[in-house]
């Protein structure tokens, strides 16, 4: 495991879903964990539950002067930053001819824009305390593609092309950047979906936060021979489809 014992995490978009439970994993290893989210009585009402090693901010990713400050905060006053997770996402349900171009721009924003403002601003940190770990959360629409969903697909996939340049940019830095693609979990994100979603999936269940934060700590602590890698925490989605391969008619 890498030594990062008494040093302090970012984790955006931290107050539910994945990034709550993200802060959870990270604070039961050991890590000093500044929450950053737009929701901050939820973000305050966690990071009181996780005691004294959490403390909430409110960080917009999209905004440069959030970011500073809360680099800052978790670097100064909490311990030496060593690993930032990019987080924060947003989902918007329309296809390519349906998006209005406002839509489109403000998902690329949170998605893409964010994660690059975050590493753009964490990386002299990172540099001067000798390196850490960034974990971008992409998703399986960063792997493969979705109808109805434009601008979230092209975010993800963006978000994977930046991580592979980040690794290389950083890599001299002691900097591992990799992508973490989840399939579908059940958070606020996906409250309005139904099971019939997964069940074509390997294991056909949504996916809970936890297992999510599971791989995030691995990447983020024990991955220590990867950099710009994939790691893909779906059910088996992207294996392919359980309910094809069962079809009765299908040589
Ligand atoms: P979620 O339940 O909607 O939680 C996301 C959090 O991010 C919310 O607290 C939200 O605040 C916050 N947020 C939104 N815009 C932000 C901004 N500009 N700056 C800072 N925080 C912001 O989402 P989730 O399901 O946990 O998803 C977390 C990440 O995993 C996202 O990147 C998502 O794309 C990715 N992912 C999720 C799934 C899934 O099935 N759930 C699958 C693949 C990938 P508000 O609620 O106030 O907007």
């Amino acid at each position: 495991m890498q030594k990062f014992d008494g040093r302090s995490a970012v984790v955006t978009g931290g107050a539910q879903g994945i990034g709550a439970a993200v802060a959870r994993a990270l604070v039961d290893a050991g890590i000093r964990v500044l929450i950053g989210d737009l929701d901050d009585d939820e973000g305050k009402r966690l990071a009181e539950s996780l005691g004294e090693h959490a403390r909430y901010r409110h960080l917009d990713v999209t905004d440069a002067k959030d970011w500073r400050a809360a680099l800052e905060e978790s670097d100064e006053e909490l311990g030496p930053l060593a690993i930032l997770v990019n987080n924060a996402g947003i989902v918007d349900f329309h296809g390519v001819a349906d998006e209005w171009p406002a839509q489109f721009r403000h998902v690329l924003d949170v998605n893409l824009y964010g994660p690059w403002l975050g590493m753009h601003s964490a990386a002299p940190i990172l540099r001067r305390n000798g390196g850490g770990a960034i974990v971008n959360i992409s998703s399986t629409a960063g792997l493969t593609g979705y109808s109805g969903l434009g601008g979230y697909v092209a975010s993800k996939w963006g978000l994977r092309g930046l991580t592979k340049a980040a690794a290389l940019d950083f890599a001299e830095d002691g900097i591992r950047v990799c992508s973490v693609h989840p399939g579908p979990i059940r958070t606020p994100m996906t409250a309005g979906l139904g099971e019939e979603i997964v069940t074509s999936q390997p294991i056909p269940r949504f996916g809970d936060p936890a297992e999510v934060a599971a791989m995030v700590r691995f990447v983020a602590l024990e991955a220590t021979y990867s950099t710009g890698s994939e790691f893909v925490v779906d059910g088996g989605a992207t294996a392919g489809s359980v309910a094809i391969s069962k079809g009765p008619n299908i040589r």
